[in-house]
């Protein structure tokens, strides 16, 4: 699956949903998630990560949606021909 063919699956699960709720409560929820995400990566349970993960691909997609942003597309403009700061294929940037 595409990253735009999950962006239009979630349009179709919870589009109506996330119009109504808007961009703001929309990105609370995707907080929400990240923190979950945390406490997942805490526990080592495998089943449980792959769940969060998915939760928050899901919330960033519907925020990608209500901003009318296609993020397969925003994604590969931005990471498409390597890393944005230095260019390379893997990046070569200094560790911070
Ligand atoms: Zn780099």
């Amino acid at each position: 699956m595409r990253i735009s063919e999950a962006q239009e699956l979630i349009r179709e699960i919870y589009g109506e949903k996330d119009r109504g709720r808007g961009i703001r409560g929309t990105a609370l929820h995707l907080g929400e998630e990240m923190g979950e995400l945390f406490r997942a990566l805490r526990s080592n349970d495998e089943g449980n990560l792959r769940e969060e993960l998915a939760d928050v691909l899901a919330w960033l997609l519907s925020i990608s949606d209500l901003l009318s942003i296609n993020l397969e597309e925003a994604f590969l403009e931005r990471y498409g021909e390597g890393c944005p700061k230095c260019g390379s294929i893997p990046c070569k940037c200094p560790e911070v």
